[in-house]
């Protein structure tokens, strides 16, 4: 469960990047998160993970109220959300079964429940036949769903998934979200940030639309399994259904993605699963 109630993030440089919103997303819900670059949607993001804290307003995620979150509680809470990334961040010297052992490893799980748990979440996303490859014996796609079974091998009640269909050939975007999807139906609630207004019309859904760090559109709109809209259409689309102009319901292009050393991605991935600091310390 996700809920912010009257939040306003204000950085030291004085921007104002989320203004007086208020939003709940319920424990099973699945909802898409779009908007243009500066919009707000990575404040957010950073926000429900406790990187940064509301300059006002209450940020409650999984039933902890963030606001009142102690520094030593953030591992416990950051145990209850999955978290997937962009640009993957698997760790190219490990394999599949690997990269996703060592979150495991790294929460100190029974070996004999890591043995078990593994290969079951390989298995979710159906690449059972890569479990001993390296990232880089696999597609975009394939990469992505070893990236989504790492983020559900903690069994999280949420999974925030940011663009994760960012980096992969739009028609297995497709499946990404289908296993989101599929994800959702076992009880597990799901944001998804995305800027590709093909996959949210063609899968509908709960929408909600961030525009100049305010909530311009929530709304549940039903999807189509036929081609998808142009973004033009969707765009109009959701003007008439919520008011709105339609420059606002734009969705603009995402930022470039990332490249880090293994070194800081490790790091990078331990502390955005287990909400370790950067020396490491669970
Ligand atoms: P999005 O993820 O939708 O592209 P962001 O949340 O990154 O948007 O940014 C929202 C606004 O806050 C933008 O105006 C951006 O320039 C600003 N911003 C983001 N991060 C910082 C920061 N660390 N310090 C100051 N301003 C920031």
């Amino acid at each position: 469960m996700v809920e912010l109630q009257n939040v306003s993030v204000t950085y030291s440089s004085g921007v104002d990047a989320l203004n007086n919103v208020s939003l709940k997303i319920n424990d099973g819900d699945f909802a898409f998160v779009v908007g243009s670059s500066g919009a707000g949607k990575s404040t957010m993001i950073k926000l429900l993970l406790k990187e940064i804290d509301a300059t006002s307003g209450v940020v409650t995620v999984n039933g902890y109220n963030l606001n009142k979150l102690k520094k030593r509680k953030i591992p416990e809470f950051r145990r209850t959300l999955g978290f997937v990334f962009q640009d993957f961040r698997l760790i190219p010297s490990m394999t599949v079964y690997e990269n996703i052992a060592f979150v495991l490893r790294v929460i100190d799980a029974p070996l004999k429940y890591i043995r078990k748990r593994v290969p079951y979440v390989i298995s979710l996303v159906g690449l059972h036949a890569k479990t001993n490859s390296y990232p880089d014996e696999l597609s975009g796609g394939e990469k992505q769903r070893v990236a989504i079974a790492r983020a559900l091998v903690n069994d999280p009640q949420l999974i925030i998934a940011d663009e994760p269909t960012g980096n992969i050939d739009p028609e297995l975007s497709y499946e990404i979200v289908e296993l989101l999807k599929g994800i959702n139906d076992q009880g597990t609630t799901i944001l998804m940030v995305t800027h590709e207004h093909d996959l949210v019309r063609h899968f509908g859904g709960r929408i909600i639309n961030i525009t100049g760090g305010e909530i311009v559109f929530d709304e549940v709109i039903s999807g189509t399994s036929e081609e998808a809209l142009p973004e033009e259409e969707l765009a109009q689309a959701m003007a008439q259904a919520s008011g709105i102009s339609t420059d606002t319901a734009r969705i603009a292009i995402p930022a470039s993605p990332v490249t880090s050393t293994e070194d800081a991605l490790i790091d990078e991935v331990i502390a955005a699963i287990t909400g370790a600091d950067q020396d490491g310390g669970v």
